[in-house]
């Protein structure tokens, strides 16, 4: 789970990490009276779109008096910020109004899962502000790593090292290895999957700031952290997603036009590779999980339509712990409640195929069914085709 900007500043600071004033607005006139409070002559105005890359997009700006403020503020609210993260763009709801800070140097500065090691790694880098994985192609060796043990944490020396690699002066080292340490606690205690704070800013005081954060969180360690949890926000997450994340169902929602609902995460990346080769694209990933009853895959399937994007439904299940006919009752069902007007696709094997097989030549609906994973994928691809044609007949 994603949260924005000045939600992670929020909770940083308490852990110790320095972070600019600042006050969240709703409105253009929250925006300026927000200036007032904070104070001083200048402040940055910042749309909070769960993204990076807002400044190229335009959603960061310094501004030098309460109107611009207000005025900036108001171009904000309710636009569509497309990023190059986001290019399907993100609406701004909030706008952040902070005191602006005079910049000598930027820094990187984020802490990651490393998948390979199985360890909490702290990355940093002299050459903030760019994004890190445009650092990690140009420049690789700009890139200074740590590797934490997870039973005795971030260590002083380790901190001190990172620190002294990133060629802050000696006067700065005590502070910044305090602030590493701190945004390291905070990552911990609140089981988060990923913090960056990009730029890490040297101010004109040699002052270390956090002028940005980003901080999301392991949605299966949601339940242990309610407070957390009241961070979400929902105008931010694809409407796909939050609907079959709310319904228990692991989706995740992609492009194309093939909608797919899949038994078994293994299962469900070969079939969306088996339908690239075909020449297709698939429009999610789904995976209704073992031992699915017939409502589970009646709520699958809806979730797989409510994407307009999608032409043409493959269901491909390889029942072991799932049975087909529960499947096939589950299409049924969902052919019954719903007006489903697209083609539908269904490959099943396994546990007790033959009654599913049953169910659904009993039923009389138009369902295409296969055999094979490949010939399940070539006879979606080729229905999309066809729903893509009439769609362009009838827009003449
Ligand atoms: P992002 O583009 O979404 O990562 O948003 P950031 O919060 O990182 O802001 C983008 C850029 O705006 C930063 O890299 C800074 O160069 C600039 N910026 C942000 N805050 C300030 C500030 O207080 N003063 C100045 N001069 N520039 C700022
Ligand atoms: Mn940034």
């Amino acid at each position: 789970m994603d949260i924005h900007e000045y939600q992670a500043k929020e909770l940083l600071a308490r852990y110790g990490v320095p972070v600019p004033r600042g006050g969240l607005s709703y409105s253009p006139e929250q925006a300026s009276y927000r200036a007032t409070e904070i104070g001083g002559s200048s402040w940055v105005v910042k749309a909070q779109v769960h993204s990076g890359g807002r400044g190229e997009a335009g959603g960061v700006k310094v501004c030098h008096s309460d109107h611009e403020v207000a005025d900036y503020a108001n171009e904000l609210f309710g636009k569509r910020l497309r990023t190059k993260q986001a290019p399907a763009g993100k609406c701004v709801y909030r706008v952040y109004v902070e005191e602006a800070t005079d910049i000598k140097r930027e820094l990187y500065f984020g802490i990651v899962l490393d998948r390979a090691t199985e360890r909490i790694t702290v990355v940093a880098s002299a050459e903030g502000g760019m994004e890190i994985e445009e650092l990690a192609e140009s420049n690789p060796d700009a890139l200074i790593k740590a590797s934490i043990e997870p039973a005795v944490g971030f260590l002083e020396f380790q901190a001190r090292e990172l620190a002294f690699s990133l060629g802050l002066a000696p006067s700065q080292i005590a502070k910044a290895s305090q602030l590493f340490r701190a945004a390291y606690r905070a990552f911990r205690d609140l089981d988060a999957a990923m913090l960056e704070i990009n730029p890490l800013a040297v101010n004109a005081e040699g002052e270390l700031v956090a002028l940005d954060a980003k901080m999301s969180f392991d949605d299966n360690a949601l339940f242990r952290r309610p407070a957390i949890s009241e961070l979400r926000d929902r105008s931010q997450e694809d409407p796909r997603e939050s609907h079959a994340a709310d319904r228990g169902l692991a989706y995740v929602g992609l492009d194309g036009d093939i909608g797919c609902m899949i038994n078994g995460a293994g299962l469900a990346m070969a079939t969306l590779d088996m339908i690239k080769l075909a020449g297709g694209d698939p429009a999610n990933f789904l995976d209704i999980g073992g031992g699915a009853s017939p409502e589970r895959v009646f709520k699958a399937f809806r979730a797989v339509l409510a994407d307009s994007n999608v032409k043409v439904v493959l269901v491909n299940i390889f029942a072991g712990i799932n049975r087909c006919d529960w499947v096939a009752k589950g299409i049924v069902e969902a052919f019954s409640q719903i007006d489903v007007e697209l083609p539908v696709v269904v490959r099943l094997a396994g546990t007790h195929v033959e009654e599913g097989q049953r169910i659904l030549a009993e039923s009389g609906l138009p369902i295409v069914t296969a055999d094979t994973l490949a010939e399940a994928a070539e006879k979606a691809v080729a229905a999309a085709r066809v729903g893509e044609r009439a769609t362009a007949a009838a827009r003449g």
